[in-house]
């Protein structure tokens, strides 16, 4: 009898438990959206137990199944089964003998998307950005990974301390997996001890600015200090993230008007990209230093199409690896309003011409992968009084946009959705060194995924952004591809826009 009360006990609190988490479901302007068409939840009883769930969802393993799943190969109906963090199956098999499965009828489950390139500015700058604002923002937008660079935090990340700092916070505050790109800069690039010690602390590989970085303590590398890291990277398999733009004297009209767009795109021509790639490529020929495997150039963000050639060119010969950010395939310079500054970014958005090169390059794998470059100020820093695109921060708030700016750019151009995958999840992934764990749907691999429907329009209103500041290029942008969740670890961290209250992201270091 005492037995029998204690299981329908255990019953009637399951079942108020199930109805809160159904009810939690249900708790958001869109649930018509639920009722018609995008999610049918089944559950029965939620386990008695689960104390490792940090994420909406509380099952130790459920199934998450649609007509879409981006395989590495292809894209079929499909189921993907989540125990605790991990996918453990993948089946083309729709019909899911399991308690809890998540329908999503015809969205598509993608691998969740690593963004190799965000500013979380925290420790010291977080009224710039922080890691709980930044990472929020990223997963609703389908982000499941950052990666963090190296500065605008405060201090800057150049030593074992400073990236312990940085954990420290992640490790709390994150809402998606965060790994980190250390700084290489004058004073450590070369003490390979100290390097040593950030990679051990786990940095996923280190960045250097060729240009002015903006900030005092990270100073940027010459000619000398790159040859001395590189056989350090080049041994240890690392990558090496380089802001590439070498700046020299341009002329300018000194009567311009600095709220025209196009007066900071003179101060800032491609011929600093080129001059940079140029310098890289030399100092790659002057190094015989054998590289390990993991090891690239990396050259983050970039914007001018005319330095494609050389890259391929040097290809043949070195690793180098190639970034563009979402916001080139999105916009053109001649688009850009006066006063404008949240365009404002470096190296500067082109003309109309260069960025379809852009997308052919990405499109044709002539580059490698997309970021966001998320990498906002406060609106004084932006010089959003003035307009003064000469005074203003250069840096676009975007990490929320990664996704859908990308779909919207490429679609067009020919890249499916499993090219897509590719760009966003599976190149990032072997970038950062964390191929065979991240950015695809198999077992064995971390449960990151996004849920979402390509052919929708995402709503980029004020609103709904969820970055520290508001002040971003892509508000009322019409952009395709609007995220339903995304799952970090096993967590379900976004559903319909809303985001889970606990932040249950993981710090994602180096293994060796
Ligand atoms: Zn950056």
């Amino acid at each position: 009898m005492a037995d029998r009360t204690i299981i329908g006990l255990v019953i009637l609190l399951n079942a108020i438990a199930a109805g809160v988490l159904y009810q939690r479901f249900h708790d958001h302007p869109q649930v018509q959206l639920l009722e018609s068409k995008a999610l049918e939840l089944y559950h029965t009883l939620l386990p008695p137990k689960t104390p490792d769930r940090c994420g909406a969802i509380k099952w130790p393993a459920y199934v998450l199944v649609s007509d879409r799943v981006v395989f590495p190969d292809g894209v079929r109906p499909g189921a993907v089964y989540i125990s605790g963090s991990k996918i453990v199956d993948v089946s083309e098999n729709t019909t899911v003998d399991m308690p809890h499965v998540l329908n999503f009828k015809d969205a598509v489950i993608s691998p969740g998307v690593i963004d190799v390139h965000i500013h979380l500015n925290e420790p010291g700058r977080e009224e710039w950005e922080g890691i709980s604002n930044g990472t929020r923002a990223a997963v609703s937008g389908g982000v499941t990974t950052v990666i963090d660079m190296p500065l605008n935090s405060n201090p800057v990340t150049t030593t074992l301390a400073q990236l312990e700092a940085k954990k420290a916070r992640a490790k709390v505050k994150a809402f998606t997996h965060v790994g980190f790109w250390a700084g290489l800069v004058p004073e450590n690039a070369a003490n390979h001890t100290v390097l040593a010690e950030l990679v051990a602390g786990g940095a996923l590989g280190f960045k250097s600015f060729m240009c002015n970085s903006g900030i005092n303590d990270f100073g940027n590398v010459g000619r000398q200090d790159i040859a001395a890291a590189l056989p350090f990277l080049k041994a240890r398999g690392l990558p090496f993230f380089v802001h590439a733009e070498v700046v020299s004297p341009v002329e300018t009209d000194p009567a311009a008007d600095p709220t025209a767009y196009a007066t900071y795109m003179a101060t800032r021509p491609p011929k600093f990209e080129q001059d940079a790639i140029r310098l890289l490529v030399e100092l790659l020929d002057a190094d015989a230093t054998p590289a390990a495997p993991g090891f690239s150039v990396h050259i983050a963000h970039l914007a001018d199409a005319g330095a494609l050639d050389m890259i391929k060119a040097a290809q043949a010969r070195h690793p180098i690896t190639v970034e563009t950010c979402a916001h080139y395939l999105t916009f053109a310079a001649e688009d850009v309003p006066n006063g404008q500054t949240q365009y404002k970014c470096a190296p500067p958005i082109r003309g109309s011409a260069n960025r379809q090169r852009l997308i052919t390059a990405v499109a044709s794998g002539a580059i490698d992968l997309v970021s966001s470059d998320h990498s906002p100020a406060p609106p004084s820093l932006k010089a959003t009084d003035t307009g003064n695109f000469l005074k203003a921060w250069g840096g676009i708030s975007g990490a929320q946009y990664l996704l859908p700016a990308s779909w919207t750019a490429l679609e067009g151009a020919g890249v499916d959705l499993l090219g897509l995958a590719r760009l966003l999840s599976e190149a990032p992934a072997r970038l950062a060194g964390l191929a065979g764990r991240k950015g695809k749907l198999a077992p064995g691999y971390d449960a990151d995924v996004v849920v979402w429907e390509p052919e929708t329009r995402t709503n980029t209103s004020v609103a709904l952004n969820l970055h520290t500041h508001k002040l971003s290029p892509y508000t009322d942008v019409p952009l395709k591809g609007k995220v339903l969740a995304s799952v970090v670890g096993g967590e379900l961290m976004a559903l319909f826009g809303n985001t889970n209250k606990q932040p249950c992201g993981t710090l994602l270091l180096k293994r060796d």
